[in-house]
């Protein structure tokens, strides 16, 4: 099957979280099975710094906005260790720009027209560049504009009135919504703009138009996927998605073993490790980790770690008073690695010089330092408010660093907790809790840091875990079925229109 993938974000060209990391690996992964993708993203700086080959096609066109005329040119590349095509957009004025979506903690003003011409610029593409295109696999918002001109626009024009969209959802929470008038640039009729279509509370909503116009959505968990139909995870668009609720699916997301494979880490040097040496190989990472971060080296005391967006979303407040209770009490180790916004780095630095023995904090974007975090630490926090798939609780999975959740969205879809009745079962992987509070979590911990204690059943939950399947292989094959159900559902759809 032919999909053009439409996203803002793919690793290696560029990421600012989980939806790099998606849109690099499913490509990829759906290439192995036979199919053939190919991916469209902007040209954002990132892309050029990251050091990999992209020429000219020597193609450009233009866009209308408004009243407006902008030119661009499309660049072509490749996703590396595969035969996947990758073209980039690009428009400096709009994307040779220092960070992707924001700066300073605000959105850059013009993100309708940078993503209202991204999202023309990939519908252009497919002719100009002649991408064969049967699906196109919308990303998040910043896609969220290219089933809406499937469906108006370019209804009735070939090859666009054969092709069908899914859209997926990574993060409801971030819709695109853009003050009315806006609805001018993208050159859809006025009429689509009401509270049925375009319109979300007087804006103009890129989330909701994907939602009310693409053949079939989906989201990166089952459990999210039920979640978003209700306040409060619903952000607003449950009318929306309920009406929905027939074409709306849940996918798990995989892990890239390729880059998250603790026995072929090329961030762990010599000390790479895998289920069966495990023990010396854990012990060799925490050590290494902790003299990298300038812990105490004590294979004894428990290393605890979160790696993220420094984000209320991620549950930060709750790892932040816990950490700030423990730090004095308790003798285990804490380390974070994020950035995001600024009353988390606030907090998180002054605890960590009040107590530099145990708490070690990087306010940075490291990807290396988190592959080492998640060999070397004893337990991953994921304490999310809500997590629509979460990745970092697989890579904990595959590196025998056991995951302590909160129990939500993808989160309570991969990790199950540890009592007696899973022990049992022979099932447990990690620790999980319902209620959104500090005391929930510092319970958990506590629970964990006992089984922590007795080393038989800690190594039974990171045998388990270890070798459990979350590779994008099973995900793909999933994609591939929605993809054929994405078309079933257009077809039908043209047929009774
Ligand atoms: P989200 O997409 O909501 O940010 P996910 O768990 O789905 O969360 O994916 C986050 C990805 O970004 C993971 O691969 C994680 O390791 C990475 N990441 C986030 N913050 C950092 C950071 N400061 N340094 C390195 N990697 C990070």
């Amino acid at each position: 099957m032919n999909i053009l993938f439409a996203t803002a974000e793919a690793v290696p060209f560029c990421k600012t979280g989980g939806l790099g990391d998606v849109c690099g690996s499913l490509p990829r992964a759906l290439a192995k099975l036979g199919h053939r993708p190919t991916i469209i993203l902007p040209a954002f700086r990132q892309a050029f710094e990251a050091g990999l080959k992209i020429e000219p096609t020597g193609i450009d066109f233009e866009v209308t906005l408004g009243q407006k005329r902008v030119r661009g040119q499309y660049l072509r590349s490749e996703l590396p260790d595969s035969n996947v095509p990758v073209y980039l957009v690009e428009q400096t004025g709009y994307y040779d720009r220092e960070q992707l979506y924001h700066e300073d903690g605000e959105d850059y003003r013009d993100n309708c027209e940078r993503f209202a011409f991204f999202c023309q610029a990939a519908l252009q593409a497919i002719v100009l560049l002649e991408l064969d295109t049967e699906v196109v696999h919308c990303h998040d918002w910043c896609a969220g504009l290219i089933p809406a001109y499937l469906k108006t626009v370019l209804q009735d024009q070939p090859p666009y009135d054969q092709i069908a969209t899914l859209y997926t959802i990574h993060n409801l929470a971030y819709q695109g919504n853009f003050w009315h008038w806006d609805m001018a640039l993208t050159r859809i009729d006025w009429k689509y703009f009401n509270w049925r279509q375009m319109e979300f509370y007087g804006n103009l909503s890129f989330m909701k138009t994907a939602i009310v116009f693409s053949d079939a959505i989906n989201t990166v968990s089952p459990t999210y996927a039920r979640e978003i139909m209700r306040p409060p995870l619903s952000c607003g668009l449950e009318g929306a998605l309920q009406h929905r609720s027939e074409d709306l699916f849940g996918i798990l997301n995989g892990a890239d073993t390729d880059h998250w494979n603790p026995a072929s880490d090329e961030f762990l040097g010599e000390h790479q490790y895998d289920v069966t040496n495990v023990e010396p190989g854990k012990a060799a990472c925490k050590a290494a980790l902790q003299a990298e971060l300038g812990l105490p080296q004590r294979p004894e005391v428990p290393l605890l770690a979160a790696v993220g967006r420094l984000a209320d979303q991620k549950g930060f407040d709750l790892v932040a008073r816990v950490m700030q209770q423990w730090a004095s009490e308790r003798d285990v180790q804490w380390v974070i690695l994020g950035t995001g916004e600024q009353k988390y780095h606030q907090v998180f630095s002054s605890i960590a010089q009040e107590h530099p023995g145990h708490v070690c904090v990087r306010l940075e974007f490291s990807n290396e330092l988190a592959h080492r975090i998640e060999a070397g630490a004893d337990m991953f926090l994921m304490p999310s408010q809500y997590e629509p798939c979460g990745l970092n609780q697989l890579y904990s999975l595959k590196y025998g660093t056991v995951p302590v959740v909160r129990s939500t969205g993808g989160l309570a879809d991969t990790v199950v907790d540890t009592n007696s009745q899973t022990i049992a079962e022979q099932i447990a992987t990690g620790f999980t809790f319902s209620e959104y509070t500090a005391q929930a979590l510092a319970e958990t911990l506590n629970r964990a840091s006992e089984v922590f204690a007795d080393k038989p059943v800690w190594r039974q939950l990171i045998d388990r875990g270890m070798k459990q399947d979350w590779s994008w292989e099973q995900s793909a094959r999933k994609y591939i079925d929605l993809y054929e159900q994405t078309l079933t559902r257009a077809r039908r759809e043209a047929f009774t229109a």
